[in-house]
């Protein structure tokens, strides 16, 4: 075992992380209060390069993110308290292979749909109590093939697969610890989606049956860093009670029993954006399906097991199925815009103006 000694370190970033690899390290020496960038951290989890906090008295595995190295053992897995140690022969089973052809296919819709770009997006499906098969960081979903992705445990530690896993996995994770029902996680950018996210807002209800009957209210979470706890921790509040969520200024993320379903929640919410965008455009109000025939959409919805907040009577008695309010969330319907063909902008009817008056003064010989 060849141990380097980081204690001068306050803060361990990525660089470092891959010179003590180069040097063949396979356990670090750091300070208490170092910081360990979450790229660092899963770089050296993915090479089994222990974080040793200097004085501890053995050393740990590298902790899950948002857990400081200091951390005895004991509170460093606390939160798998009651969970089976996690088996890597699941990633091997015909299940598993089932699994991966289709987060694969997933992966391939996403891209052709243009929901994620780059190494954008991640899809992961929870096969055991204590093991995830997600996919890997820096690879197109496009790509993906079943050889790229890797299988986790609930704490974010891999334990089986060649390439690194998203570092967007803890996402995933808090999601299937919240929520027993959720199976398979998609987390992509879409366009459409993505633009109600970035001006915090959230899809108005009651326009659409499929988006009721699919998704409904759509939450909104706070915008904190990608790839850290606080992050992954933001969905917290919403995840029981909607199978979607958008993201500030990032993307959003839905769950489901099956990765296929949660790419449909993706695909469902993604043109629901699009179309209330393009309703806008055409200058006029939307309407609106009527509270009671909401309530029939809502009744379809309970049948087939989907989420929603509005399911909760104690908060219907105050609120519509059409406004009610979401922690976080400010639903608004898109106003139409200036320039929309039903409505011409100021400038666009003083050109209109001019161009017709040209044309008539250029006839009858004026000019
Ligand atoms: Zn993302």
């Amino acid at each position: 075992m060849k141990s380097i000694d980081l204690t001068s370190l306050k803060l361990l970033a990525m660089r470092d992380a891959r010179s003590a690899q180069a040097e063949g390290a396979s356990q670090l020496l750091v300070c208490k209060n170092c910081i360990v960038t979450p790229s660092a951290r899963d770089f050296l989890a993915q090479h089994n390069i222990a974080l040793v906090t200097s004085g501890a008295a053995k050393a740990a595995a590298p902790a899950a993110y948002g857990q400081s190295p200091a951390l005895p053992a004991a509170s460093v897995s606390s939160g798998a308290q009651g969970r089976p140690a996690p088996n890597p022969r699941l990633f091997f089973t015909p299940e598993a292979e089932a699994i991966k052809k289709e987060i694969c296919a997933v992966g391939r819709k996403l891209w052709m749909r243009q929901f994620v770009d780059g190494n954008g997006g991640n899809i992961s499906y929870r096969i055991g109590p204590n093991e995830v098969i997600c996919t890997p960081t820096l690879v197109s979903k496009y790509d993906l093939t079943p050889e790229d992705l890797s299988m986790v445990d609930l704490e974010g530690n891999q334990i089986a697969g060649t390439k690194p896993r998203t570092s967007e996995i803890f996402l995933h994770l808090e999601i299937y610890k919240e929520v027993p029902e959720a199976k398979s996680c998609v987390h992509c950018h879409p366009p459409h989606a993505t633009a109600y996210a970035i001006t915090g807002r959230v899809p108005p209800n009651l326009v659409i049956p499929e988006f009721e009957v699919f998704i409904g209210k759509v939450a909104i979470s706070p915008y904190e860093t990608p790839g850290t706890a606080a992050f992954a921790q933001t969905v917290l509040p919403f995840v029981k009670t909607h199978n979607t969520v958008l993201l500030a200024n990032h993307g959003i993320i839905c769950w489901a029993d099956t990765v296929t379903h949660a790419e449909w929640f993706a695909e469902v919410l993604e043109t629901y954006c699009w179309t209330l965008m393009l309703a806008a455009q055409l200058g006029v109000p939307i309407s609106y399906i009527s509270e009671q025939k909401g309530a029939d959409l809502l009744a379809i919805k309970k049948k087939l097991g989907l989420p929603d907040i509005r399911f909760d009577t104690s908060r219907m008695k105050e609120c519509q199925l059409s406004d009610l309010e979401v922690p976080g969330s400010i639903a608004l319907t898109p106003s139409p815009c200036d320039g929309a063909p039903g409505r011409p902008a100021e400038t666009d009817l003083e050109m209109l103006v001019r161009s017709v008056t040209d044309a008539v003064m250029e006839t009858i010989g004026a000019k």
